[in-house]
């Protein structure tokens, strides 16, 4: 059979360009793929299709073609002058599944990395402060022991599967715009796998695994902070077909501390003194994460007052060093006063009044000047 001309396959003219080449492939390589046209004869017209199409796009073999005609294409394809497509039907089964959306999914029987798993672990201010190891108790798949993660029963073994005879892959009928074609899909026996458990396994019924409460020993790194993670490597889900494991994520909640906040790796700490401890000063104990240290008020300190204790905050988590720890004064009002206490506040309203009222005379001028405007 005399071999028909490659434009004339495609329907288009000598000097197509690629766009023209590329839809018309795109309309004949639908109209005649196997899948959707059962035609006597449209496998035929399919490949010589393909074919036209893997020369007329391909500028070099184009050019090829258009000076030597077939002949000139022997030498690509083989003394037989048979076509020989690499890898299927080059860019058709791209397109097919855009068409369909489907394609080739990934070999169910691959070896998969397992599922990756999230726990959030409470701990106390001062467990995340200083670190702690701590034994956790998780429900999680774990690869059956009886049956050794295969799921079929010991001393059986999987079949091949009887629906898609080990191909794991299933035709059906579909309504497309294209008409009624048939079409893959994995087989719903064995999901693709091509294989069948006739014998399941008792004790993880044919799974190859089991939920079981798990304890994992986990080490809470010293300085970690509310909301920070760690992976522990390798405790998540099992692997799928001799896969890794997944890994287990620790995500911390620290319970606050009655004393202390923290602000990254610094710690804040508020002192309440007395009136007479801010005013004629003072040397008071102040307490830290790790230990306590002699603060001195100088006389005069004002409520708010905030004093650094360099380095006595948190161990940064990795290693940058250690925080600070602030200290902010807080002159407490005395609420219940005794009668002696009352008359030595009045003595000292009289005596040190007077600065006061001029500073509160000063405000209310400069009030009175703004509203007026000058
Ligand atoms: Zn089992
Ligand atoms: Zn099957």
């Amino acid at each position: 059979m005399a071999k028909r001309d490659y434009y004339e396959i495609l329907g288009v003219e000598k000097n197509a360009s690629k766009d023209e080449i590329k839809k018309a492939y795109r309309k004949l390589s639908k109209k005649y793929h196997p899948d959707i046209n059962q035609d006597e004869g449209s496998d035929e017209k399919f490949k010589e299709v393909a074919e036209a199409y893997e020369v007329l796009s391909d500028e070099d073999k184009r050019a090829q073609y258009d000076r030597f005609g077939h002949e000139g294409m022997k030498s690509q394809f083989g003394g037989g002058g048979g076509f020989q497509s690499s890898g299927g039907f080059g860019g058709f089964e791209d397109i097919f599944s855009s068409f369909f959306g489907g394609g080739r999914q990934a070999d169910p029987n691959a070896p998969r990395k397992g599922d990756d798993l999230q726990y959030t672990m409470t701990i106390d201010f001062e467990e995340a402060v200083f670190g702690v190891t701590k034994t956790i108790t998780i429900k999680k798949e774990v690869s059956c022991d009886v049956c050794d993660g295969n799921g079929a029963k010991p001393g059986t073994s999987k079949t091949t599967c009887s629906m898609c005879s080990g191909a794991g892959r299933v035709a059906v009928e579909q309504n497309t715009p294209f008409g009624r074609i048939q079409t893959e899909r994995t087989c719903p026996t064995c999901q693709g796998t091509g294989q069948e458990i006739k014998d399941p396994c008792n004790n993880c019924k044919g799974a190859g695994t089991v939920t079981k409460d798990v304890e994992i020993e986990v080490t809470v790194p010293e300085g970690v902070d509310n909301g920070q993670q760690i992976r522990v490597h390798g405790k998540g889900e099992p692997g799928i077909n001799g896969g890794p494991s997944g890994d287990l994520y620790i995500v911390f909640r620290v319970r606050p501390d009655s004393r202390f906040t923290r602000d990254g790796d610094d710690i804040h700490y508020e002192l309440p003194i007395s009136f007479a401890q801010a005013a004629l000063g003072d040397e008071v104990k102040v307490p830290t994460i790790s230990s306590e240290v002699v603060l001195t008020i100088p006389a005069g300190t004002q409520t708010g007052k905030r004093f650094r204790l360099k380095e006595k905050g948190v161990k940064n988590v990795h290693g940058y060093g250690y925080g600070d720890q602030f200290i902010t004064v807080k002159v407490v009002t005395p609420t219940k006063l005794s009668n002696r206490e009352v008359e030595i506040f009045r003595d000292l309203a009289e005596e040190g009044g007077e600065v006061i009222e001029e500073q509160q005379e000063n405000i209310f001028d400069r009030t009175k000047r703004f509203f007026k405007g000058d």
